[in-house]
């Protein structure tokens, strides 16, 4: 099975059972899947996730990069009002 990238959901989760990393950390889950009765269906000795491809790993530094400046855009004006504040209340 592979995921295209838009399967953003399946991010960060088991690739057998869906639970997410932080889930299995709480609860110390093991791998497995329960039928409706409630029974374990199929089992695995541990879980499985996703290795990030090269191209996902640039993608989130991008995201990353592009939030920083968006970050330091928005200092950039807050600085620049409070200059404005300062001269308005000069004179
Ligand atoms: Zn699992």
């Amino acid at each position: 099975m592979t995921l295209s990238p838009k399967d953003k959901g399946g991010e960060g989760k088991c690739l057998h059972c869906g639970q997410t990393r932080e889930e299995i950390k709480k609860y110390k889950t093991f791998c497995a899947t329960v039928t409706y009765e409630g029974e374990t269906d199929c089992e695995w000795p541990r879980h499985r996730f996703k290795p990030y491809t090269a191209k996902e790993l640039a993608a989130m530094e991008a995201d990353e990069e592009e939030m920083l400046k968006q970050m330091q855009g928005f200092v950039d004006f807050v600085e620049e009002q409070e200059k404005l504040e300062k001269i308005n209340s000069l004179s």
